[in-house]
């Protein structure tokens, strides 16, 4: 088997891996390196087939995050793409509330556990911890040989049962693992990150010490996040307030254990922003789904004492002239490094004015650099290899058998048994 980076030895984001058995190639990931452009043909990998009907047999997506998708619309109609079932879904009912919607045109749609074959490859996808929900780490055979994937993953999350489970029964001889290092350059080696339940109990203390509306800027696809989130509502006895968009990615992961929008202290706020886009896209059944607990602006105001709204920069307007922020709190919940860009620095402006203070409470999608280490020791690779890191350079002072690889070039998984 033949290995090529196409980009991810050297950065987080945009990650792209290409391998050649005999003829015949696929693709894991086709990521969007942080803050490109898709539309920007200079970021484009040169991958060959990617209109399909060549040897080129298929695109395998390990989550559902951009730097792992969000250049997977160069694949043409013909190309297969491989995705998790719960991420094909979470990607359609995103669709009507994105700029630029991305859903496969041949999707194969995949579970924890069972394999796929294209042509020589057989690729066997493991149900993973981190913070995009039905992410995997991808285990791929051909030739003889094993490559192991580790996506994006983590211990510390609300299934961290699966780390725990993987590095209990790892794949077996594993030739080559890719295995990412995020947290090289962010972390301490000897550090932690919190784990999902310390967010939790993080959110209550800061609910119990809001007078008004607490407004949470977290993702509603970091599934893990809802469900802090919601579990602090529940002990603090405030009701969630969500927006249609987040409804419906709650919906989307079918799984009943999920919060979703008809439950007794959730509330569905529809923005005006969101109310344009239903109009747009005459997508009116979206109402309908999640009519139950469907709240309006005049609500609010009485409600803000006893809510925590899933906040968006976009419907400060709308709570303002629900006249709902006295008292109000912001909860910045997701990486601290979106503050520092215009947008973020344009959000803690607005919040400035309106005398609203702004607390954090997050942590890390992806593995401390001590839980990296148990991974390596458990899946013990004959060689491993950084990937979505910045500093692949500290790899070898941790791990065994590092092999320090370029962008772009290709290299052999190695013979030597
Ligand atoms: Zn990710
Ligand atoms: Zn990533």
């Amino acid at each position: 088997m033949r290995v090529r980076i196409h980009r991810g030895t050297k950065e987080i984001g945009g990650t792209c891996i290409e391998l050649e058995s005999g003829e015949a190639r696929i693709l894991l990931d086709l990521g969007l390196p942080l803050n490109g452009d898709p539309d920007e043909p200079a970021l484009y990998p040169p991958i060959e087939g990617l209109n399909g009907g060549s040897d080129l047999l298929a695109l395998i997506l390990s989550h559902g995050h951009a730097d792992h998708f969000g250049l997977a619309h160069l694949a043409g109609p013909h190309l297969p793409v491989a995705l998790g079932a719960a991420t094909h879904r979470i990607l359609k009912a995103a669709a009507p509330f994105v700029p630029n919607p991305y859903l496969p045109k041949k999707a194969i749609e995949f579970t924890d556990g069972v394999p796929l074959e294209f042509g020589p490859f057989r690729v066997t996808p493991h149900l993973v911890d981190h913070s995009a929900y039905d992410a995997y780490a991808l285990e791929v055979e051909a030739d003889g040989q094993r490559l192991f994937y580790s996506g994006d993953i983590r211990a510390h999350g609300r299934k961290g049962a699966l780390f725990e489970r993987l590095i209990a029964r790892p794949p077996r001889s594993v030739d080559v693992m890719l295995m990412e290092g995020s947290s090289f350059g962010r972390l301490d080696p000897t550090q932690v990150f919190p784990e999902e339940s310390v967010v939790e109990q993080r959110f209550v203390d800061l609910f119990q010490d809001t007078d008004g509306l607490a407004l949470v800027a977290a993702s509603a696809q970091n599934i893990d996040r809802m469900v802090s989130l919601y579990r602090a509502c529940k002990r603090t006895g405030r009701t969630l307030v969500i927006d249609l968009y987040s409804a419906e990615i709650l919906r989307a992961t079918g799984n009943p254990n999920i919060p979703q929008s008809g439950w007794s202290n959730i509330a569905v706020y529809i923005p005006h922003y969101q109310r344009v886009q239903i109009k747009r896209s005459a997508r009116f059944d979206l109402l309908e789904q999640h009519k139950s607990q469907r709240i309006f602006a005049d609500q609010l105001k009485a409600l803000a004492p006893r809510a925590a709204i899933l906040f968006r920069p976009a419907m400060l307007n709308d709570l303002d002239r629900a006249e709902c922020l006295s008292g109000a709190k912001a909860i910045w919940s997701q990486w601290d490094g979106y503050l520092k860009q215009e947008r973020g620095l344009t959000l803690l402006s607005s919040l400035a004015d309106r005398n609203i203070p702004v607390d954090h409470a997050h942590t890390s999608g992806h593995a401390s650099i001590i839980d990296l280490k148990r991974l390596a020791e458990a899946v013990a690779p004959k060689m491993l290899v950084p990937i979505h890191t910045y500093e692949p350079q500290q790899f070898p002072e941790h791990f065994k058998a590092v092999s320090l690889k370029n962008d772009g070039e290709w290299w052999k998984v190695p013979h030597d048994h």
